[in-house]
């Protein structure tokens, strides 16, 4: 008898925004596969019960690859159990939820998908931006920074991301702040446009930088900027001020 595989979101960081159908399947795994993303707080309450695997730090040092990952999962669900595999916010945004879901299926592996509450759209709203908004924002394209617009390769078009009039929502985007905010300007998108970087999201140590495209590669750096964080670039930026005290 093999076992069942969950793909499970934990949201941005907090029990509170932990879904009770992950919860409950937390509760219930016998293994759990997870990542730092999910934040200590959930972590913590990581049933003892459970064999628990650290994809960041796998026996004590490295850190598990992609394929190493997938492999794991199906090697514990065929030995009967039922498997885990925890990540933070959804694990269909920038998660590799489908890449895993695919390889479960090619085994004839039964998943199921616990979404998540993700942080592209709840770390800025718990600072009080909204992605959308009637007066700002009638769109929001969530990119991932982790490619270097330098790279003519890139799967992203920033001549097109450029022109685009809604909310821009980019993840893993520290590294590559620079030059987004170089590519983004030289294909005609206003200097001025606002920008905001919300570090380690729902974190007692939330941190939030603001400024314009022109200004935010100097203020992040003077700031020390490190990842994770939530980067919106818009015009509903400026309801941060307006909701900061
Ligand atoms: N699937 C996740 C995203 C995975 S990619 C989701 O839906 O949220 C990892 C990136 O997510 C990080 O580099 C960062 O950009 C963002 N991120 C996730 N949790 C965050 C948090 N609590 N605070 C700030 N950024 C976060």
């Amino acid at each position: 008898m093999t076992g069942k595989a969950y793909l499970v979101g934990s949201g941005p960081g907090g029990l509170g925004l932990l879904t009770m159908r992950a919860r409950e399947v937390i509760d219930r795994a016998d293994v759990i596969l997870y990542d730092q993303l999910p934040g200590e707080e959930i972590l913590a309450t990581l049933p003892g019960s459970a064999e628990l695997i650290d994809c960041g730090k796998y026996g004590g040092s490295h850190t598990l690859e992609q394929h190493e990952i997938e492999a794991l999962m199906v090697e514990k669900v065929k030995a009967g159990k039922t498997v885990v595999r925890l990540k933070g916010g959804d694990p269909f945004l920038f998660g590799r939820g489908g890449e895993e879901i695919e390889v479960l299926r090619e085994h004839g592996i039964r998943v199921e998908v616990v979404p998540g509450i993700t942080s592209a759209i709840a770390v800025p709203e718990m600072v009080g931006i909204p992605v959308t908004h009637r007066k700002y924002a009638s769109q929001v394209t969530f990119i991932t920074g982790h490619e270097d617009p330098t790279k003519p390769e890139s799967a992203l078009d920033w001549e097109v991301l450029s022109r685009l009039k809604g909310t821009l929502v980019i993840l893993m985007g520290v590294k590559n702040l620079p030059a987004i905010a170089e590519a983004l300007t030289a294909h005609g998108k206003d200097p001025e446009t606002p920008v905001a970087i919300i570090e380690r999201g729902l974190r007692p140590d939330q941190r939030v930088t603001v400024g314009t495209l022109a200004d935010i590669t100097g203020k992040a750096r003077a700031a020390g900027v490190r990842p994770p964080a939530v980067i919106v670039i818009g015009g509903v930026v400026e309801l941060y001020e307006e909701f900061a005290e």
